[in-house]
């Protein structure tokens, strides 16, 4: 069961987060760890912390693709206002994870946000979901500290421990308080697809089917042939597999086909963790999920048992992505649960 926790762990901290959308001016700003890239004319990659975003200047205002953490919100901005004094006037939420959404309740007062109906749902909903499962987790939180500080007083893990279980009641203490009204949701929701036409650009909006969520959207703009994934998309980087909020990699493989069947093959894919590629890395990707499903198919019909399954099964062709060791054995075991 150990080799779970860094599952458990990391969805608690994508819960966590999605809960601090809320800008403080008082609070330290963090500038960022940016990188900033133009991918084609107006069109940009802006790496920070958390999901990659992506931007679209027109001569009508910027069109922005999520905003990573609530403290670097202002910072993304700024990198923005570095490369054109146009307003920012559209931001599309990818998904509802908080790496991807954090800085809503600062972009909200000057864009209309745009998502699949879901990331709503699961934004508002976020709030109670986090009051039922956060006692839970902080207790064990403070078992493992108590166990550490009796047992090994010196770990080097006891400060990281610590610092989760502040994040975790900090972040149960603001969801009690938090009403449905001030959370920043996204304004407009569509169900399938949705087109904008701004400056003479054009952006495709859509969703496919269930994939890291069920509420993914692909963000396409034809004219300089880039893709912005999110998080169907990890490139090199072992994914987080959100079943607990619809997330399916039967349907994800067949998502992924149908975009490269839709796009132009020579565009660029702007991963949601990783960096900007070309169609081989996403088929790259997607081979994993295909080789991680059988993988698993094969254990079931040996008769394993789910703890035997997260145990034996290993892809060490995989075994450089990025997070092997600490998702690998979780997505073994969300797959498991998947074909049971
Ligand atoms: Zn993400
Ligand atoms: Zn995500």
């Amino acid at each position: 069961m150990n080799k779970l926790r860094p599952s458990l762990i990391a969805l608690t901290l994508i819960c966590a987060c999605s809960l601090t959308y809320a800008h403080d001016p008082a609070a330290p700003q963090d500038k960022g760890p940016f990188t900033l890239k133009k991918l084609a004319e107006d069109t940009y990659v802006l790496y920070g912390r958390g999901g990659n975003i992506g931007f679209a200047v027109t001569d009508e205002g910027v069109v922005v693709i999520d905003d990573q953490f609530a403290d670097l919100a202002p910072g993304i901005a700024e990198q923005i206002r570095a490369v054109t004094a146009k307003p920012i006037r559209f931001l599309i939420n990818t998904h509802h994870h908080g790496d991807h959404t954090g800085g809503n309740g600062f972009f909200i007062k000057m864009a209309t946000i745009i998502a699949h109906d879901n990331v709503r749902k699961h934004m508002l909903e976020a709030p109670q979901e986090l009051v039922a499962s956060a006692p839970a987790q902080i207790q064990t939180l403070e078992g493992r500290i108590a166990t550490l500080e009796k047992d090994d007083p010196q770990s080097k893990d006891l400060a990281g421990l610590r610092t989760q279980l502040d994040t975790a009641k900090k972040s149960l203490e603001s969801a009690r308080s938090m009403r449905i009204a001030d959370i920043p949701a996204p304004n407009i929701t569509f169900d399938h697809e949705l087109r904008m036409y701004l400056g003479g650009r054009e952006v495709q909006v859509f969703h496919i089917k269930r994939g890291h969520t069920d509420g993914d959207s692909i963000i396409y703009f034809p004219q300089s042939k880039i893709v912005h994934m999110g998080d169907l998309f990890f490139n090199k980087v072992i994914p987080f597999i959100d079943t607990a909020h619809g997330g399916s990699t039967a349907e994800w493989t067949e998502t992924i086909d149908a975009v490269v069947a839709r796009v132009d093959p020579a565009c660029q894919f702007i991963p949601g963790h990783g960096e900007v590629s070309t169609v081989a890395d996403l088929k790259a990707f997607k081979q994993y999920l295909v080789d991680l499903r059988s993988a698993v198919k094969k254990a079931i019909d040996q008769g394993m048992t789910r703890e035997q399954a997260v145990k034996e099964v290993k892809l060490d062709q995989y075994a450089k992505f990025n997070g092997y060791e600490q998702r690998f054995a979780g997505n073994v075991g969300t797959v498991y649960d998947e074909m049971k």
